[in-house]
């Protein structure tokens, strides 16, 4: 009998699911002594959001997939599972659409001020017809520079191009050919792409390579009147360099879903930015994607245990053993 190892919540129905062809045993990641152990009596394992490093799998020597409910694999150290043979999927598409219309919320709620303006109609602040100090930008026809322009990224660009009529620019190390064709996305260098943006939004993986992608040399790029979207991973965006860059006013403001530390700690400067739209990573998190996410993840991982899976893998070069 297989046995899987539940280091997330997951839907009941995804639950039945998995227990018509495994055992499911729950665990909770944050006692990490109980979680390892189980990893080593496991032949599967499915959850989100936490660093699985090599030393939490020495002794899981019945390990064969491991299943994350989430498309980012920077969790993962793949190359060491790729060598000690476990087969590592993700739920890519399913949450494509919802984490663009997040990061669509947060471009509007920064160049409208809606969460500072909110918050200040709620505070009983509003007396009179508001004037030019809380005026805020135009979205629609400005330029929108995506570094990353694959599924997210397209999916962003689609509502910049098609709804909003917006230039849509980008960065990737190989052409969006579908992207350029349907949207009119151009492909430039990273420096103009920076220099000609009003809303730079960062899609892309984390890896050694966009580790610290947008520092401080890159914020003295960008137009003083642009804003900074990120809804990729923290790490990608030097926090320091760019909370240096809000309080100078080198530029406008930022929307943010995702920071170096999560949950973001309640001394973070960011918190008293009003220039800054701060999210609990929500990215995908609606009913709706974060079932189809669980849903998929759990198929992924007895297809990958039964040797039946043919997409959604990340390290396709992994040996079974
Ligand atoms: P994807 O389809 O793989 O798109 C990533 C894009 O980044 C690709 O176009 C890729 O193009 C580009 N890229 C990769 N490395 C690059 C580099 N070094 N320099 C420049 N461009 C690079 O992935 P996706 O499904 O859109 O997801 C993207 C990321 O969003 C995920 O990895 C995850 O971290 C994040 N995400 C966040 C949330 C959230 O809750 N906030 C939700 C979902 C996803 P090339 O390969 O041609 O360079």
């Amino acid at each position: 009998m297989k046995k899987i190892v539940a280091y997330k919540a997951l839907p009941s129905d995804v639950e039945t699911y998995l227990r018509a062809h495994a055992e499911v045993i729950k665990v909770d990641p944050n006692d990490k002594p109980a979680f390892v152990e189980a990893l080593k009596h496991a032949t599967g394992a499915i959850g989100a959001s936490v660093k699985i490093s090599p030393d939490m799998l020495e002794g899981a020597t019945n390990l064969k997939a491991l299943s994350t409910i989430s498309v980012g694999f920077d969790q993962f150290d793949v190359a060491d599972l790729t060598r000690r043979g476990i087969v590592l999927t993700h739920t890519p598409d399913v949450l494509t659409e919802s984490t663009a219309d997040t990061v669509f919320a947060l471009i509007l709620a920064s160049a409208r001020r809606v969460v500072e303006l909110a918050e200040w109609v709620k505070a009983g602040n509003w007396k009179a017809s508001i004037g030019e100090a809380n005026f805020g930008v135009d979205v629609q026809g400005k330029t929108l520079g995506i570094v990353g322009l694959g599924r997210i990224g397209g999916a962003v660009a689609r509502r910049a191009a098609l709804g909003f009529r917006m230039n849509v620019l980008y960065t990737n190390r190989s052409a969006n050919e579908q992207a350029e064709k349907e949207y009119g996305a151009k492909r430039v260098e990273l420096d103009e792409l920076l220099a000609q943006s009003d809303f730079v939004c960062l899609q892309v993986p984390l890896t050694p390579e966009t580790r610290g992608l947008i520092g401080a040399n890159e914020l003295r790029k960008m137009k003083p009147g642009a804003i900074l979207i990120n809804a990729s991973r923290g790490p990608t965006v030097d926090e320091a360099a760019l909370i240096e860059a809000l309080k100078n006013g080198t530029i406008r403001g930022a929307g943010l879903d995702v920071f170096e530390t999560e949950p973001l700690p309640a001394d973070s400067p960011l918190l008293a930015m009003k220039n800054v739209v701060a999210l609990p990573h929500i990215g995908s998190a609606t009913h709706e994607t974060r079932h189809a996410m669980a849903r998929n993840a759990a198929e992924n991982l007895i297809g990958a245990l039964n040797g039946t899976l043919t997409q959604n893998i990340v390290n396709r070069d992994v040996r079974a053993r």
